[in-house]
């Protein structure tokens, strides 16, 4: 049945995006937030609103009972769970469907295999699809496992079968540390996600991070092509295209393909991504994991393809099928995002929250700002950094970057320090522009720049 009223579970930029897709849907919506977030955009945007508990997102945003209670207190028919929080947590899915609300999103049993990294694995394996070599499933024992790692041979990576948002992974790059790491990767991984739970995998060295977006019916599933996400700070993106110029056709033909042939083999049912490691030298890619969710760089797919993905999780969500067939997907052009994140690049990255004092926005053909602020909103310090995303198209990879040149000078926010920055220096940097990266390329380049600060200051002084 089609959506009546959507609440929506999730902030920040993303609850802004989900707002938009509903109202342009015409779909009335119900905002929830914690005490903190009192005057936050997406309050002020959706029809409804209702607070669900104090600032701490384990009481608020990550609690299922007041977050139901909302949505039966309001008439909401649907919750849209957004990125991080509850979206990719099956007890979610499940207490929304026996409130008798719809969960926009697959349902709990395809959350419950694809979610779970060390079982998304072996899903992919019965699919066809190359993994990186590691673990069949999660490791008991670590002794046990500390033999494997030397069979797979070292460095290997050491991640939480219920890890996301790049925490709980280590690298041991011999078998005396792997004891030690193992065992930190696990005690942190039950405090971070409530699972410790950790599988190993060989470290793919130099690789660039490749996904495709997925959307599926429950019957069929098509791909919106792939996005590049190789420039990455501890694990986490800071900066994505579309499409990813590393890859030949043929190679992109095989790895879409691939994606739609995981789907598939789960019945899969909304918008998902596939993330893969993609190795230059060998041209091959390997599986890593999939997100059964909206990710955060979904604009980028967007401006390449036409596509309005939230509203098309949502009409799925409703009872629609597929409305696209996949030669109906076409690409055009060139995507990039930079992520805005409230943390000062020249001070080791330190968040910064506050009151943006001041916001000017880019804008003109091709750019999309999709975030959170206006002028005295007050940034709260208790959740992700993510303040929003800058996104421009181009004809060609080239036009994409003099535009976001130009917007990246448009975009003043004021009050707050911010990683815009960061990416003005990024540009002008060769490897960036002929696209010479990998997933270590950052932080190496990062490690680069601080030592040349570092001599530099020798000469002063
Ligand atoms: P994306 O590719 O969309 O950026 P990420 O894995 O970086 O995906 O996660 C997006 C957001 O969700 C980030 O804010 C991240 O911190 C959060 N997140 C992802 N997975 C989890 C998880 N298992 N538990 C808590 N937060 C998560
Ligand atoms: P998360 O769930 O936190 O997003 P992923 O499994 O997607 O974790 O990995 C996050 C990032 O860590 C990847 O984008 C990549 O940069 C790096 N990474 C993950 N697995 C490997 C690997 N086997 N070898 C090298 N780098 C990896
Ligand atoms: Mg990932």
């Amino acid at each position: 049945m089609p959506i009546g009223k959507l609440l929506i579970a999730n902030r920040g930029e993303i609850a802004v995006r989900i707002n938009r897709a509903a109202r342009d849907l015409g779909i009335p919506t119900v905002q929830v937030h914690s005490a903190a977030d009192r005057e936050m955009l997406a309050v002020k945007l959706a029809g409804e609103s209702v607070e669900i508990g104090p600032p701490l997102a384990a009481k608020s945003y990550l609690n299922i009972d007041r977050i139901i209670e909302a949505g039966r207190s309001t008439g909401a028919d649907a919750v849209h769970p957004g990125y991080g929080f509850l979206a990719e947590n099956a007890a979610f899915a499940e207490a929304v469907a026996d409130a008798g609300m719809t969960f926009v999103g697959p349902d709990a049993a395809t959350i419950r295999t694809m979610g779970d990294k060390a079982l998304a694995r072996r899903q992919a394996e019965l699919a066809g699809v190359a993994t990186v070599p590691g673990s069949d499933g999660v490791v008991g024992d670590i002794s046990e496992a500390g033999k494997l790692a030397s069979e797979i041979g070292f460095p290997v990576m050491i991640k939480a079968a219920a890890g996301g948002g790049g925490r709980g992974i280590r690298v041991a790059r011999s078998g005396d540390e792997f004891p030690t790491l193992a065992s930190q990767a696990s005690t942190e991984a039950l405090a971070a996600f409530g699972d410790g739970g950790i599988y190993i995998e060989k470290v793919i060295e130099n690789a660039r991070h490749v996904e495709v977006q997925i959307l599926g019916d429950g019957t069929d599933s098509i791909h919106c092509w792939e996005r590049e996400c190789s420039i990455q700070r501890r694990r986490q993106k800071l900066w994505e295209e579309a499409p990813s110029t590393a890859i030949d056709e043929a190679t992109r033909d095989r790895l879409c393909r691939s994606a739609v042939d995981l789907a598939v083999s789960v019945g899969y049912s909304g918008a998902g991504t596939v993330e893969y490691l993609f190795d230059d030298s060998s041209n091959s890619f390997y599986f890593i994991e999939m997100n059964t969710r909206i990710q955060v760089e979904h604009p980028v797919t967007e401006m390449v393809t036409g596509l309005d993905l939230v509203a098309e999780m949502i009409r799925i969500a409703g009872g629609s099928s597929l409305r696209h067939r996949q030669d109906d997907v076409r690409r055009n052009g060139h995507a990039i995002e930079v992520r805005l994140n409230a943390e000062d690049p020249l001070n080791g990255f330190m968040p910064c929250p506050g009151t943006v004092t001041d916001i000017a926005s880019a804008g003109g053909l091709g750019v999309r700002f999709d975030h959170m602020l206006y002028r005295d909103y007050v940034v709260p310090p208790f959740y992700d950094s993510l303040l929003g995303k800058l996104i421009v198209h181009g004809e060609t990879r080239e036009a994409a970057l003099t535009r976001l040149a130009r917007s990246l000078e448009e975009t003043r926010i004021e009050g707050v320090a911010t990683t815009l920055p960061l990416f003005q220096l990024l540009l002008n940097d060769c490897d960036i522009r002929s696209n010479a990266v990998h997933t270590g390329w950052l932080e190496d380049w990062l490690g680069a720049q601080s030592n040349e600060v570092r001599k530099q200051g020798d000469t002063i002084a």
